[in-house]
């Protein structure tokens, strides 16, 4: 392997932005992308939010309601790395790509409000992220403003999602008073002067210079050689490894729409985190100094251009490198696919890629080729990558078409945009009535879109009072006894699934079970 291809290698980054609606996950990533020089596309973030979606020629569903349906990749070169943020969509397109999304990335960056602390959304994400063991960091966002207090953040943190935490900053002050912040690494206070460049003063924690005084309010001082010390004596330990396992969080904070903490928290970010780490295979353990060309599709995006009815499959390279024109097999069905057309995203403006490299994401082109998981491989390659995890959906109507005669259209549509991995799809036992589950409204009016538009049939829907789907073990479901509120499905493969009513519902049962396991994600 040449230098400079084990550079490729080594300088890529690939990891997700999570965080609750509102929290400022798109300010801290339009400078991100500032850092990165991507001007263009910082603008770009602002105008997905803003539903100025002029030139694109997305589904009509999304013209209509200003909003992206799924995710896009952001690639910018900052300090001699290739960083790859893979968006994760939320508000109202929060969706099962949402959580697909992180199967394809090494690390994660959880933004939390400071004056709100963790939320639902933030929740459901970090299960995904520590379910797979990945680096977690943490940026407490919106310092400019009074929030939560930083010790009472720490704990929330610890206590609600479970995970060690380790201030590498510190904040002095907040809101009207926020004067900065400590970092506890580089012994210096970054000075915080609103719109202007932060400013890096020496502090030891203790010997408070002439330069400290100058620029921090000296009532604020003893507090924080106080909290610095506390952090010391009481505080978990700093653990290389247990970052890189995801066991304990390091956490910042700073003021995403000033500007502020952001380039410190993205330069240690590149520090703790790693290079594209290596995938599960049926041949092992495929690292990315492999030196044959592999991939996995983790999400298909279809109609991007509704004239061409084509799709786009998401690619994250695992191995080798690409080159547009290559010859690969599609390893679930052996089929040989030449990779002419392939694109990598830049926010909205897609551009040609010639070539990639392990941790970056493209898109290729799709006739209906490619399925959710498939695993892409090239020189004779044979193995396939872990299949993805399940994750449960929340929300589940019965289905059927309208018209009964369109029923080989129905099963057709349904069969393709259900292996596509726009709904999940369950029969009950013994009617075989189709219930679709969806993570987030939004796909029903895609999949009802779809529906109609490519495959002809007009849907209706009967709303389902459940909301909790938990897979169960096939050798339990015998025990099991169903009514109204609890009643029992299966996926797809034929894996048993209990839909219950509420939380309330589904505690009841495993108090009355407790030796049932159920799962709330389907690892194969
Ligand atoms: P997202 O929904 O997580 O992408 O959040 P946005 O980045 O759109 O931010 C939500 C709102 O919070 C917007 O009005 C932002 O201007 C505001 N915001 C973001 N970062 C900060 C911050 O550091 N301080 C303050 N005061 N507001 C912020």
């Amino acid at each position: 392997m040449t230098n400079e291809h084990m550079h490729e290698l080594t300088s890529r980054r690939t990891f997700a932005i999570i965080s609750h609606p509102d929290a400022g996950k798109t300010t801290l990533t339009e400078k991100l992308l500032l850092l990165g020089g991507s001007i263009r596309s910082a603008g770009t973030v602002k105008a997905k939010k803003s539903g100025k979606y002029a030139t694109s020629d997305w589904m009509e569903i999304e013209k209509q309601r200003g909003i992206s349906v799924t995710s896009s990749v952001m690639q910018f070169f900052y300090r001699g790395h290739h960083v790859n943020i893979v968006d994760t969509p939320g508000h109202q397109d929060f969706s099962e790509d949402t959580y697909r999304t992180l199967t394809a990335v090494d690390s994660a960056v959880m933004v939390i409000d400071g004056t709100k602390g963790i939320e639902a959304q933030t929740i459901k994400l970090f299960k995904v992220c520590r379910m797979r063991g990945i680096p977690i960091l943490t940026f407490i966002n919106k310092l400019d403003r009074e929030g939560k207090e930083p010790l009472e953040l720490l704990e929330e943190i610890e206590e609600v999602l479970g995970i060690e935490s380790y201030p590498v900053t510190w904040p002095i002050g907040m809101g009207k008073r926020f004067q900065g912040t400590y970092d506890r690494f580089a012994k210096k206070i970054e000075v915080y002067r609103g719109n202007e460049e932060s400013l890096f003063v020496d502090f030891d924690g203790e010997n408070i210079s002439d330069e400290v005084r100058q620029y921090v309010d000296a009532s604020m001082l003893e507090p924080l050689s106080d909290e610095l010390m506390l952090l010391e004596e009481a505080g978990n330990e700093f653990s290389v490894e247990k970052v890189k396992n995801g066991e304990l969080t390091p956490v910042f904070f700073g003021s995403a729409i000033a500007n502020f903490g952001v380039q410190s928290f993205f330069n240690s970010f590149l520090q703790l985190t790693q290079p594209p780490q290596p995938r599960m295979s049926s041949a092992g353990k495929i690292d990315i100094d492999y030196p044959h060309f592999s991939g996995f599709v983790f999400k298909i995006q279809a109609n991007m251009n509704p004239a061409h009815r084509d799709r786009i499959a998401f690619l994250r390279v695992c191995s080798g490198k690409f080159e547009r024109g290559m010859t690969v097999t599609l390893s679930r069905t052996g089929r040989k696919i030449k990779l002419g057309q392939s694109q990598q995203f830049l926010a909205a403006d897609r551009e040609t890629v010639d070539e990639a490299y392990p941790g970056d994401i493209i898109g290729l082109y799709d006739a209906g080729t490619y399925q959710i998981g498939d695993t892409i491989v090239g020189d004779g390659q044979a193995f396939q990558f872990e299949a993805l995890p399940k994750f449960p959906p929340e929300l589940f109507m019965k289905v059927r078409a309208k018209n009964a005669l369109k029923h080989k259209h129905f099963d057709k549509g349904m069969t393709q945009l259900v292996q596509e991995g726009a709904v999940q799809l369950y029969r009950t036992p013994f009617f075989g009535d189709y219930i679709l589950g969806a993570v987030g409204e939004l796909q029903f009016q895609v999949f009802e879109y779809r529906m109609k538009a490519e495959y002809g049939v007009d849907l209706e829907f009967t709303p389902m009072r459940h909301s909790i789907a938990k897979w169960i073990p096939k050798d339990k479901v015998e025990k099991v006894s169903t009514d109204s509120r609890i009643i029992l499905v299966e996926d797809l493969e034929g894996n048993p699934v209990l839909l219950f009513e509420n939380d309330f519902v589904h505690r009841l049962f495993q108090d009355k079970n407790p030796d049932i396991k159920l799962m709330s994600i389907l690892e194969s």
